[in-house]
């Protein structure tokens, strides 16, 4: 399994778009992996988890294969992840030849947004609700909804996803785990574990995890039995606001085997 990491940043992306702080202005003059887009991954190129207003984006930076997703799974209505206006462009007054029906999988508010935005296309989407701890065969994975602690007003998803016995989570936005979902993942592996790192050194651990939490939550894994020697927990989803340049949140990190991702990351397992 391929995972790649389109984006890295959280709502407002880094250099946030009307920011003049100390470190969206270092990052403007460092670029490479400072710059960071709003998340979402690419599964084996036919699975793309999440849909930022950044899609555009990425489909300039990485072309084609950005676009070719037969498979979309959302996380939650955060508009940093869920920008339908967008998915609309997928439709004849829009496009050509951009092949079959995409499936479009993710909670009720998700569902009933697609309703609402592409209620006039639905011939090129389907729309499916998914559920918490119910595992569907999605394009050769398995891919479980798991409950997440992040918008009190709807049923937020991460996703643990397996092929052909590799697995990954993809673990935001969320602030530390509910105990229904540490239960659930206590009785699996977990080879990649993409994780909410969004308030950095900031002291605040629900909604989105910090620094401290990513860590937290790597020990609580290793207490579970759920990882082994060679599974990699990365960190993602940075705010401007914890003030964390990439080499900054490395220092932090990877003496605790947590590696940061940056735009474009690939992971495969
Ligand atoms: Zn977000
Ligand atoms: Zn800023
Ligand atoms: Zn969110």
């Amino acid at each position: 399994m391929k995972i790649r990491l389109l984006g890295s940043a959280a709502a407002e992306g880094i250099p946030a778009i009307f920011c003049r702080c100390e470190l969206c202005q270092k990052a403007k003059e460092l670029g490479g992996k400072d710059i960071r887009t709003r998340t979402s991954a690419l599964v084996d190129d036919n699975l793309k988890i999440d849909f930022p207003p950044d899609t555009f984006m990425h489909v300039l930076r990485d072309g084609d294969m950005i676009s070719d997703f037969e498979h979309l799974i959302i996380t939650h209505t955060h508009h940093d992840h869920f920008y339908p206006e967008d998915i609309r462009m997928r439709t004849p007054d829009f496009a050509k030849d951009f092949g079959d029906v995409v499936n479009i999988y993710g909670n009720e508010n998700v569902v009933q947004r697609c309703h609402e935005t592409l209620e006039n296309e639905k011939e090129y989407f389907n729309i499916a609700p998914v559920q918490a701890f119910t595992t569907n065969e999605i394009g050769g994975k398995l891919i479980t909804p798991l409950p997440a602690d992040h918008k009190p007003d709807e049923n937020s998803f991460i996703y643990f996803i397996e092929k052909e016995g590799k697995t990954c989570l993809y673990g935001h936005d969320t602030g530390v785990f509910p105990e229904e979902t540490f239960n659930w993942l206590a009785q699996r592996v977990i080879d990649i574990a993409i994780l909410d790192c969004t308030n950095g050194l900031i002291d605040r651990k629900t909604i989105h995890m910090n620094i401290e939490a990513v860590k937290d939550t790597k020990a609580k894994f290793a207490e579970l039995g759920v990882l082994h020697e060679k599974s990699r927990v990365v960190a993602t989803h940075f705010s401007h606001n914890c003030g964390l340049l990439h080499d900054d949140l490395e220092k932090l990190l990877v003496p605790f085997g947590i590696d940061v991702a940056y735009d474009g990351m690939e992971l495969q397992v």
